[in-house]
């Protein structure tokens, strides 16, 4: 790893120096090529095991935790910062520098009660999150490997400490701006030097004065509207939405108790301590903005007020058009509108728009009040004949009537495929056969715990690099839970 040091260098005072903590006997638990090649890597070797279990210093790491606040469930908290997570720099890679960060390295000033661990079972989950999210096309932090060790860690019980070595192109959270609003208030000075630094080294595109700023914030705006568009369209649920957790690129990030939908269904909650579903799944676009509003309260002092609410009037704008982009071609209805009618006017776009997302929200109504599976029944698609009155996916209904006049509606909107082989092959092309299902998890972390076994871990995180292929000999994987694996709920002691 080569590194270079900007944050460390350039903002100190938004930090604190503080050496991670090594984990004894440690050992591979996975390894991601693709998130390597980002870094430079390619192979793991025994000093970089060494190295990212704490037990070595690597060459050119700087070691420090982030401060930061955030709204956690609603709530302000004044500090928050990085508990139990230790950033080495940013290692320079072939077109970005990614921060690494040891997830688990030790505690921190800003561990507050917590051992500044991580369990096994969640970092093994993070690091399976970060990197499916990432072949399915969704803006992420990753995950470079998860190391596991023998060190004892309490939680509920006795369990073994982990690290995962996440990579991301910045760890600056809407929380950090926050923390330099409200905790640590000063003159604003600090506020603008972390904006001026977020820009330069994110947005290079923008000015840091107030046009920049503006422009800034409504690409914040887009970057998270866009983010979240992306959840909704694959079925996933973060689970803790605390503007803690909101990168400041509209990366998703800090996985706890996520998971994607098997049935869909609206109000699926599935985090242990959110027991009023403010993170529920369809509550996610609207917790998104309220997250913006908060980010938007935090830049007053650098942006009018006037130009923050111009750029969040634009969040639905941008949630909708994202989210009915990618549904369209899941379903099949993208091309038809371009190809068909390029001559389209605004209004016509905006009325076809609105008619799309009517269609896509009653096909999400049949799927929940059939309870069929969100990933199974949008992979159907790809074996549709849409001329057809037969399909598997109403063979899975069991309201056939009201499917049978939602699919009127959707067969006159999709109108003739003259080539139905290839309109059922960009059909797989996004709709994955394969996710990351909560049981799944729970198998390779169970086969770790139990036997020292890896090998459920490293067979499903290559499953999941390659989501949208067929992969014969791994049916199974794409089934619906067994009864034990329905509806399963995370607690959030990681
Ligand atoms: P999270 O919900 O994982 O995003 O964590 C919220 C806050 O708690 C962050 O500031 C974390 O760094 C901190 N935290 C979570 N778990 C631990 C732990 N085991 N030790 C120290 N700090 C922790
Ligand atoms: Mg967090």
């Amino acid at each position: 790893m080569r590194f270079k040091q900007d944050f460390f260098e350039q903002l100190t005072g938004f930090y604190s120096q503080v050496y991670p903590q090594p984990i004894s006997n440690p050992h591979w638990l996975g390894w991601s090529d693709d998130a390597a090649a980002l870094i430079g890597l390619s192979k793991p070797n025994d000093e970089l095991l060494m190295q990212l279990s704490a037990n070595h210093a690597a060459d050119g790491a700087s070691y420090y935790a982030q401060v930061y606040s955030g709204h956690q469930f609603g709530g302000y908290t004044p500090r928050l910062g990085d508990g139990r997570s230790i950033i080495l720099g940013e290692a320079i890679g072939p077109h970005y520098a990614w921060d690494v960060a040891l997830k688990g390295g030790g505690p921190t000033p800003y561990s507050r009660m917590g051992d500044g661990r991580a369990v096994m079972r969640s970092a093994v989950r993070e690091f399976l999150i970060s990197e499916a999210l990432a072949a399915l096309h969704v803006p992420t932090s990753r995950a470079l490997a998860v190391i596991g060790s023998d060190l004892p860690v309490w939680r509920e019980g006795q369990e073994t400490a982990a690290i995962t070595v996440r990579l991301a192109k910045s760890h600056i959270r809407f929380g950090h701006f926050e923390y330099f609003s409200y905790t640590e208030k000063g003159n604003n000075a600090k506020l603008k030097q972390l904006a001026d630094f977020t820009i330069s080294q994110h947005f290079p595109h923008l000015s840091t004065d107030k046009a920049g700023y503006i422009q800034w914030f409504n690409e914040v705006v887009a970057a998270t509207a866009k983010m979240i568009a992306h959840w909704q369209s694959i079925g996933f649920a973060h689970g803790v939405m605390n503007t803690d957790n909101m990168s400041i690129l509209g990366d998703s990030f800090d996985f706890g108790p996520f998971a994607f939908l098997d049935t869909f269904k609206e109000d699926f909650i599935c985090n242990h301590s959110d027991h009023e579903g403010r993170y529920a799944f369809g509550q996610q676009p609207g917790v998104g903005f309220w997250n913006l509003q908060r980010l938007a309260q935090a830049l007053t002092p650098l942006i009018a007020s006037d130009d923050l609410v111009q750029a969040l009037n634009q969040y639905q704008r941008y949630l909708v058009d994202h989210y009915l982009l990618l549904m369209e071609q899941k379903l099949g209805l993208a091309e038809v509108k371009f190809a068909q009618e390029p001559s389209l006017t605004d209004e016509a776009i905006a009325e076809q728009q609105k008619q799309d997302l009517q269609l896509v929200g009653e096909f999400t109504t049949l799927l929940e009040t059939n309870q069929l599976d969100y990933t199974n029944s949008l992979r159907r698609f790809g074996e549709l004949d849409v001329s057809s009155q037969k399909s598997s996916l109403r063979d899975d209904m069991v309201d056939v009537a009201k499917f049978d006049h939602w699919f009127a509606r959707y067969q006159q909107r999709v109108g003739k495929v003259d080539d139905v082989a290839n309109w059922q092959r960009d059909r797989n092309a996004v709709n994955p056969k394969y996710i990351l299902r909560n049981y799944l998890a729970q198998e390779a972390i169970i086969a770790i715990e139990e036997q020292g076994d890896n090998s459920k871990l490293v067979q499903l995180h290559q499953l999941l690099r390659h989501p949208f292929n067929q992969h014969p000999t791994m049916e199974d994987f794409a089934k619906r839970p067994p009864e034990w694996g329905q509806g399963l709920i995370m607690s959030c002691s990681s």
